[in-house]
């Protein structure tokens, strides 16, 4: 099969190479990959900012068909269009893994960052991770499954956020207007927030169905966006971003007794928070990291239903063949970039 792996560490040292099929172990699935989405954690590994072992085939949010079955393997049927969740193994046994947390299991391994990924024609992946994709779903949307359980995550499970109220999404990255469709699912009033520059972004918000967008370096459009339905504040603030300053601003458009869901890494950054601010309006900071089976479901549910629509993200395709080129748009900002993966 062909595969796209990281062959060497540092920067570079990625090869399209001709490599054996995988074979299913047991309990595991082959999955024949149709679409793969570059996310940037691909890209920071690919730059050598984010160290892996080589050689490792990349990626990890990815859609394909069933193409063969471990022992032991039951209930997934050979051609069943599937997508997978990120665990390729938690130890089962741990206080996190009993429950429910197992993407905090310290014994966790994960498909395309430290064992083979979906940038390939074949992938063997835990059969219990695997998702049945609604017919309505294509794979390319079914490849931003993962990025939207990573939503799922900061908004229903972490910031468990409530019909009627105000939310500000912080970021209007992939997880960022995944994030703000969630909570328009759940009957928020949402605004999605980012800088002047983000104007081509704010239109596809709207796009999205979700009309306020305000650009936090306008000052009528930051004081827009923290008055809220009563002038208070906003009740939740999702942060997307990882920015420091953008955090910081983020913090400042909350009510008395709101929280602040931390879902961007500020990429080793120190990020200097105004601590008398949180103490005085008892502000809750909660952070989210990655996503649990749990988000799936909800993820693919909410896709199912149309209440969340993620295709109209996806800013480019390519085939495997161009990796290059696809590499070169995923490291520009505003760009979700989808490899169709196309059987020989
Ligand atoms: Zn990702
Ligand atoms: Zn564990």
């Amino acid at each position: 099969m062909k595969a796209l792996v990281k062959t060497a560490p540092g920067p570079g040292g990625l090869e399209l190479l001709d490599l054996p099929d995988p074979v299913a172990g047991p309990g595991q699935v082959v999955m024949a990959v149709r679409a793969a989405a570059l996310c940037g954690t691909d890209v920071h590994i690919a730059h050598g900012a984010i160290a892996v072992r080589p050689p490792l085939i990349l990626g990890h949010e990815l859609a394909g068909v069933v193409a063969a079955l471990g022992p032991g393997v039951s209930g997934v049927r050979e051609g069943e269009r599937i997508t997978t969740e990120t665990d390729a193994s938690v130890c089962g046994r741990c206080a996190y893994c009993l429950a429910g947390d197992q993407h905090l299991c310290p014994a966790r391994t994960a498909i395309g960052t430290t064992v083979d990924g979906g940038f390939a024609e074949l992938v063997a992946i835990p059969a219990a991770g695997v998702h049945r994709l609604p017919d309505n779903v294509d794979f390319a949307t079914g490849a931003l499954t993962e990025p939207l359980a990573v939503a799922v995550r900061a908004v229903v499970e972490r910031a468990d956020v409530r019909a009627g109220e105000d939310v500000v999404v912080v970021g209007p990255g992939t997880i960022g207007l995944l994030a703000a469709q969630v909570a328009v699912a759940r009957g928020a009033a949402v605004t999605v927030a980012g800088l002047q520059r983000h104007d081509a972004r704010f239109r596809l918000a709207r796009q999205l169905g979700i009309p306020r967008t305000a650009a936090l370096d306008l000052p009528a459009e930051r004081d827009a966006a923290a008055r809220g339905r009563d002038g208070l504040g906003v009740d939740t603030v999702i942060e997307s971003s990882g920015a420091p300053e953008m955090i910081e601003a983020g913090l400042r458009l909350l009510r008395k007794g709101g929280r602040l869901v931390q879902v961007g890494f500020a990429g080793g950054r120190a990020v200097p928070v105004d601590l008398d601010l949180v103490v005085n309006r008892e502000l809750t900071l909660v952070a989210s990291r990655g996503k649990r089976p749990t988000c799936f479901r909800i993820a693919l549910d909410l896709v199912e239903s149309r209440r969340v629509t993620p295709g109209p993200l996806i800013s480019h395709r390519f085939a495997l063949a161009d990796w290059a080129a696809a590499f070169e748009t995923a490291a520009r900002p505003g760009t979700k970039v989808v490899l169709d993966i196309v059987p020989e």
